[in-house]
């Protein structure tokens, strides 16, 4: 198959032989050639020549923590921009209005700020639902708030008991609507309307089409299950895989060894695009709501219980994966969480290659931190969470951990240093999917483009290369493939972003609307500005 070449850019390759250059050549999916546009036109085997107009080519963005292929996640009224109580009930009646006088009120991507100074409470929600049954689900998918009407349809009038460690928060002996962990939230979930196979597929495409459009060429899916192949076989059957995607096999507490045995045979699946051959395991919750787990209590006394009940039970299901060859990645945003799954890790071993994994990470001591590259453990991190903290520590995170642990923030600045690999990624939709507002967070640790408002930790603030970093050689490194991408040289995979300017050079402020020109993948062109229909 012939190739095409791509001139007059400026190429920021990521590779030390060759830092620069103005042009690419592209070949069956590969990269074949780096340096000027003759050697780049003579590599490609064609005439086909796509002139970037001076714009910057850089190795293509991948999310290294996303949760893209769960559209029941994203029903409803998008809430991620209420910043107050009254705009979330805006959007809800607005929502409200759009259905019938029967159909639940969806919603997604509330931040606990919003109810900064109430109790989360369905009270605060009822007006603006008028009655009618809702859920509404918080950005960091840990919290879900339920409408009066909503609880009386799922049976739920007072507390449950659960085996791990969710709740279904009751005051004077009645719900308040506020389901904590996934336990909790799936008892009104079971009750609600279930989308058709359609809706949710289109949900999925419109979603990856979405992160084309903002330069995205890879993900790192971060929940999963044998069905989620299922799905990545029927996209990439349908032309619609237009990224890569590593998707992991979750266990949860309540999985048995048996199941999870049942799950070792999947070790090796994949399609062209696509893989598995990952293990997820949640250790903890988040600090926000105290179910992040620490070494001592946080300010309300919480934060003392692992999300396995049996933290051991959780080591040797570590260890059942690490033998078959698996990666494992666990979500651990408590400074004791981290801990424990760097000591499950040191306790499994690895195969061979395989580097495991730890997500977010929001606050770690320095006894911990030096173990990431001692133990060879890649450091997974989210800077743009800090978007939900206050100037003045008034936020529940840093009010609950206090100013000493708050004060170890997001420590990507010391891990690097460190020795560290770090990878970067949005947790959407937690936050924004957008890798130029995840390397703005990365680089100002404060809102873009709010120069007022303090920069959090001002030490840890990476430069414009390890922000990229983060979302190229560091996002292929935490899975295994930095001998096949990350980089622009010969013989790497063809997954170019191009951007109007080149992002390291870009003022961080101005990272957010620094227009994305084409998105390529496999050498594909998966996005282009000028041509909104796609390629
Ligand atoms: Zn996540």
């Amino acid at each position: 198959m012939a190739g095409y070449a791509i001139v007059n850019a400026s190429v920021r390759t990521l590779e030390d032989a060759l830092p620069e250059a103005e042009a690419v050549a592209i070949r069956d999916g590969l990269i074949v050639a780096v340096g000027s546009a003759a050697e780049a036109r003579a590599a490609a085997g064609s005439a086909e020549v796509v002139d970037a107009g001076g714009a910057a080519i850089v190795p293509g963005l991948v999310d290294a923590h996303i949760h893209p292929f769960e559209p029941d996640d994203v029903i409803g009224a998008d809430l991620t921009r209420c910043g107050t109580l009254a705009e979330v009930r805006a959007a809800l009646e607005a929502e409200r209005r759009r259905g019938g006088p029967d159909d639940w009120v969806r919603g997604w991507g509330v931040s606990y700020e919003a109810f900064h100074g109430d109790e989360i409470h369905s009270a605060l929600i009822e007006g603006a639902v008028d009655g009618a049954p809702a859920l509404i689900h918080f950005m960091d998918q840990h919290t879900a708030l339920a409408s009066g009407r909503a609880l009386a349809l799922a049976g739920v009038t007072g507390p449950v008991e659960f085996s791990e460690a969710a709740e279904v928060v009751v005051r004077d002996g009645a719900p308040t609507g506020e389901l904590r962990e996934s336990a909790a939230v799936e008892l009104v979930e079971r009750v609600l309307p279930e989308s058709t196979a359609r809706e949710r597929y289109a949900r999925i495409v419109e979603t990856i089409r979405t992160l084309n459009a903002r330069g995205v060429t890879g993900v790192h899916v971060m929940a999963g299950s044998p069905a989620t192949f299922d799905l990545l076989r029927e996209l990439e059957e349908n032309g619609d895989l237009t990224l890569r995607a590593i998707a992991p096999l979750w266990q949860q507490p309540e999985t048995s060894f048996d199941e999870m045995r049942g799950q070792l045979g999947h070790v090796g699946e994949r399609g062209r695009r696509w893989r598995g051959g990952v293990a997820k395991f949640f250790i903890d919750g988040v600090i926000d709501t105290g179910t992040g787990w620490l070494y001592s209590p946080d300010t309300c006394g919480d934060g003392m219980a692992p999300f396995w009940p049996d933290p051991g039970r959780y080591a040797d299901a570590v260890r059942m994966f690490a033998e078959a060859g698996f990666q494992c990645v666990t979500h651990a945003t408590g400074e004791r969480g981290v801990r424990a799954a760097l000591d499950a890790y040191l306790a499994a071993g690895a195969a061979a290659g395989v580097r495991h994994r730890i997500e977010h990470i929001e606050t770690v001591t320095d006894a911990d931190l030096a173990r990431f590259p001692r133990e060879n453990v890649i450091a997974s991190m989210q800077p743009l969470h800090m978007q939900w903290r206050q100037d003045d520590d008034s936020d529940s995170w840093a009010a609950r951990l206090g100013p000493e642990r708050a004060g170890r923030a997001w420590r990507t600045v010391d891990l690097l240093r460190a020795g560290a690999t770090l990878a970067l990624g949005s947790d959407w939709p937690v936050a924004q999917n957008d890798p130029r507002i995840g390397m703005a967070w990365a680089r100002l640790r404060r809102t873009p483009g709010a120069r007022g408002r303090r920069t959090f930790e001002p030490g840890q603030r990476l430069s414009g290369l390890e922000a990229l970093e983060g979302y190229t050689t560091g996002a292929a490194a935490a899975v295994g493939e930095a001998t096949v991408g990350g980089r622009i040289a010969p013989g790497l995979r063809a997954d170019l972003t191009i951007l109007a300017e080149d992002p390291v050079l870009a003022a961080a402020d101005d990272l957010p609307e620094l227009p994305v020109r084409m998105t390529i993948v496999d050498g594909e062109i998966v996005y282009a500005q000028d041509a909104p229909e796609g390629v």
